[in-house]
């Protein structure tokens, strides 16, 4: 099946006790057994629910992977790669992340004795240097938030592959109607399923794909034993956010692509990051790995302070000011002291995350008005 045929109906089947067309909410915690332990395949529903288990097909197929995970949160379904780790164990990543994804390996699992390198990824050469037999996992994000650097995904899985070494991709900024990196190499693909997947800024929900059985056994275990499971209702909303993703996609990059040209023209614009621009750094590479540029981007304003930015981010009309991204309707955001407020200042400035910066997550309004918002902030 293609892609918009997969996201309609993919793990989708009438309802077998009343012929329903949209998945049932499966609102119930348990399932009644005839005899212990002869039941349909569900006990309980922090390990499986009907409703739940739709969607996660569905989230398989749209990365064309074998398994799916719905977690309670994006974060839900990071620590539970985490937990596949030990004491001793290190980690390579990015130097410019996801802010919670920073704070959860900082603050949270380095106290258990996980190493971590925050390395410039830009070449996969890069994490070469620092490879040993404690390496245990690679965790990427591409395009990274907020200045949408690129990672080449197939040139990292070459050399973990080579040194059996598990290979994250966190796919939450492209979705996978951009990009699907189990295709290009990648051991599982992470997604928080707020943004573009759920797509209407009204559920909080993570996810993981895999292809290999054993590590989706392992993840399971870890899925049950912790528990951070979503309730029917939220997999519903995902799994009905999910029906339009590829018309919302197709939306995101023509609007994003014509606020990032209105941008680069603009005077009081200094710094401009979407990868489509040929002269992004890694273009050539998201070039080849995404089917196209997706809807955030992110700028600095010339000469502007502290004060200057937060009037700016304050006086837009259609883009509403507020944390997360990926939904129909466009958001601004400061990452500064929004999103990236728990990494330290010179980590950030280190990757141009500076006090003039502002990301955008260009909605599917019409982009008249989306450029005449700008227009008036940006005076
Ligand atoms: C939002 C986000 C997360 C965390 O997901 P939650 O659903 O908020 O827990 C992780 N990675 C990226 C890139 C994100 O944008």
């Amino acid at each position: 099946m293609k892609f918009a045929t997969k996201a309609i109906h993919a793990g989708q089947e009438p309802d077998p006790t009343t012929g329903a067309v949209m998945t049932p909410i499966y609102q119930t915690s348990t399932y009644w057994q005839k005899s212990p332990g002869d039941h349909k395949g569900f006990e309980y529903s922090r390990g499986t629910n009907p409703t739940r288990k739709a969607l996660e097909a569905c989230l398989a197929a749209l990365e064309n992977a074998k398994h799916g995970l719905a977690f309670s949160s994006g974060m839900g379904a990071t620590d539970t790669v985490m937990k596949l780790l030990q004491p001793g164990d290190e980690v390579i990543t990015g130097n410019d992340l996801y802010g919670g994804s920073y704070r959860i390996f900082t603050k949270v699992y380095a106290k258990y004795g996980i190493k971590f390198h925050f390395l410039d990824l830009s070449k996969p050469e890069n994490i070469v240097p620092y490879l040993n037999d404690k390496t245990k996992l690679v965790w990427i994000e591409t395009p990274t938030n907020p200045t949408m650097q690129i990672v080449d995904i197939e040139g990292i899985a070459k050399i973990t592959k080579a040194h059996k070494i598990l290979l994250t991709v966190d796919n939450t900024f492209a979705s996978p109607y951009l990009q699907n990196p189990i295709d290009l190499g990648a051991d599982i693909v992470m997604h928080s399923a707020t943004k573009y997947l759920g797509g209407h800024s009204d559920v909080v929900m993570g996810a993981l794909m895999v292809n290999d059985d054993q590590l989706y056994k392992d993840l399971w275990f870890i899925y049950n034993a912790c528990g951070a499971t979503p309730g029917p209702q939220d997999a519903f909303l995902v799994l009905r956010g999910i029906k339009t993703l590829h018309l919302r996609m197709k939306a995101h990059c023509e609007n994003g692509a014509k606020v990032a040209h209105f941008l680069k023209k603009h005077p009081k614009v200094d710094k401009i990051y979407w990868p489509g621009f040929e002269d992004h750094p890694n273009h050539e590479v998201a070039k080849k790995q995404m089917r196209d540029f997706g809807g955030m981007v992110s700028f600095t304003l010339k000469g502007a302070d502290l004060k200057e930015t937060f009037r700016v981010a304050g006086s837009f009309e259609v883009f509403s000011l507020a944390e997360s991204l990926g939904g129909v309707e466009s958001l601004i955001n400061h990452p500064v002291s929004m999103t990236h407020g728990s990494i330290p200042k010179e980590e950030r400035e280190k990757v141009g995350v500076t006090d003039n910066l502002l990301r955008l997550s260009v909605g599917v309004e019409d982009i008249d008005d989306l450029l005449a918002d700008l227009e008036r902030a940006l005076k």
